[in-house]
């Protein structure tokens, strides 16, 4: 079945599909943290649709809400609902500190890549400026303004040209800068500042700065201490706007609502997607600070400003992570998937690094030489999806193992599913 469906798909599929070839898998069903292709095979899923099923596949909690709004009404534009304003509510009861209490919600479309536009929009409107600082190894989308703020080369190689003014400065990845944590920040910091201050900086009318509080694309990277507090205080000395994308990295995932809570920095501007709309529902939000919801009406437009599906199925995941205290379990088991790691790498040279916060882990390895191993990650990739186990790969050179769990993923699964790493790991490299 699963051949077939796939065969289908190439026929009548946009050649743009990207994962079949690296993984064919058919879905039929999926519950919680695991999914069933149509073979009737199981896997342990520690993907979770790129970080969209925090709370699980199908979670029912989740869909008692998602049939009682779909069976009264779907769509309204702007128009109040309940589901709107309760969302808008709870996002502001986590919202990061420093931005709760006065906080704005603009919704908008399905994808993550809207709620960039629209940040960038609104730092645009709100200084006057047009140039925009990001960072190296950053991922923001595929719309233009989210190419444009984007690093890597592949993703806008053939729709240039984007915004004329973003500099990407360097993100503190001590591993592959070869630095200490402290000299990566202090380089990194320095750059930006230089950017935003120095005549021969290059950019001319900046109106802010696009990070990742957490690398996601890039390699799941935490920033060092300090780097997220330096930019806020570079921000806060040029009147630019702090914008966080925690489109990946947000919502639980970390085992804090927000990647930013682990450095206690509050951006003016976040965007959140992915999670947002309560396991897989599309949905995605441009949070800001009040001080700067100078829009007119209309300003920012478009039809589907908010799903209500989305909205309401988005407010009972959030619920659902707060009664079932998901972020205490995200940092348990979190742990408890780096310790199994560290295990392996202890004695395996070509387990270079292993990092992370909750569920959000990278394990980065390199070959005998110790170089970036792409071709390696691809073949434990494909040996755990072979025993059971569906997981990605991230990282410039796609050399990082990537840990992505529903957080609904239970301790019985992950060790299941930890074994069949570590086996793969195993046989992959010796
Ligand atoms: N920002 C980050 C940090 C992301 O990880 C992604 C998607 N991987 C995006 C933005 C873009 O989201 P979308 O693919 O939904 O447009």
């Amino acid at each position: 079945n699963t051949r077939a469906l796939l065969e289908r798909q190439r026929e009548i599929d946009s050649s743009a599909v990207a994962y079949p070839d690296d993984i064919p898998i058919a879905f039929e069903e999926g519950r919680g943290a695991t999914v069933r292709d149509a073979d009737g095979n199981t896997y342990i899923d520690l993907f979770a649709g790129i970080g969209v099923l925090n709370v699980g596949h199908s979670n029912p909690y989740v869909l008692e809400a998602v049939h009682e709004q779909a069976d009264k009404f779907v769509h309204t534009v702007d128009f109040p609902t309940e589901a709107r304003l309760e969302l808008i509510e709870k996002l502001d009861e986590i919202a990061p500190d420093g931005l709760r209490g006065r906080n704005r919600v603009v919704f908008g479309g399905p994808t993550g890549s809207d709620a960039i536009e629209a940040a960038i929009k609104l730092a645009k409107y709100n200084t006057g400026g047009d140039g925009l600082i990001a960072f190296r190894g950053a991922y923001h989308g595929a719309t233009s303004g989210a190419m444009s703020v984007t690093s890597n080369t592949k993703f806008k190689g053939h729709y240039t040209p984007l915004l004329p003014d973003v500099v990407h400065a360097p993100y503190p990845y001590p591993f592959h800068l070869d630095r200490s944590p402290r000299e990566a920040v202090d380089h990194a910091l320095a750059e930006v500042r230089a950017i935003v201050e120095d005549p021969y900086g290059g950019l001319a009318n900046p109106a802010g700065m696009i990070v990742e509080p957490m690398l996601g694309e890039g390699g799941i990277v935490a920033p060092p201490e300090g780097f997220l507090q330096g930019l806020r205080d570079i921000a806060d000395d040029n009147d630019l706007l702090l914008v966080f994308d925690e489109i990946q990295s947000g919502l639980g995932r970390t085992g804090e609502w927000w990647a930013c809570d682990w450095d206690g920095v509050a951006p003016d501007v976040m965007t959140s997607a992915k999670a947002l709309g309560g396991a897989g529902f599309p949905l995605s939000a441009t949070i800001y600070h009040e001080d700067l919801d100078t829009w007119g009406p209309g300003d920012h437009a478009g039809t589907y400003r908010g799903h209500v599906v989305g909205m309401r199925a988005g407010t009972r995941a959030i619920e659902y992570v707060q009664e079932h205290d998901l972020l205490a379990h995200a940092r348990d088991l979190g742990e408890y998937i780096q310790g199994r790691l560290r295990e392996v790498a202890a004695d395996n040279d070509h387990l270079a690094v292993v990092r992370g916060r909750g569920l959000f882990v990278g394990a980065e390895f390199v070959d005998a030489d110790g170089n970036p191993d792409g071709d390696l990650v691809d073949a434990i990739q494909q040996y755990c999806f072979e025993h059971g186990v569906l997981i990605w790969t991230a990282g410039r050179y796609g050399n990082v193992l990537r840990f992505l769990p529903p957080l609904v993923l239970t301790r019985d699964l992950a060790e299941t599913a930890l074994d069949v790493v570590v086996e793969a790991v195993e046989a992959t490299t010796t």
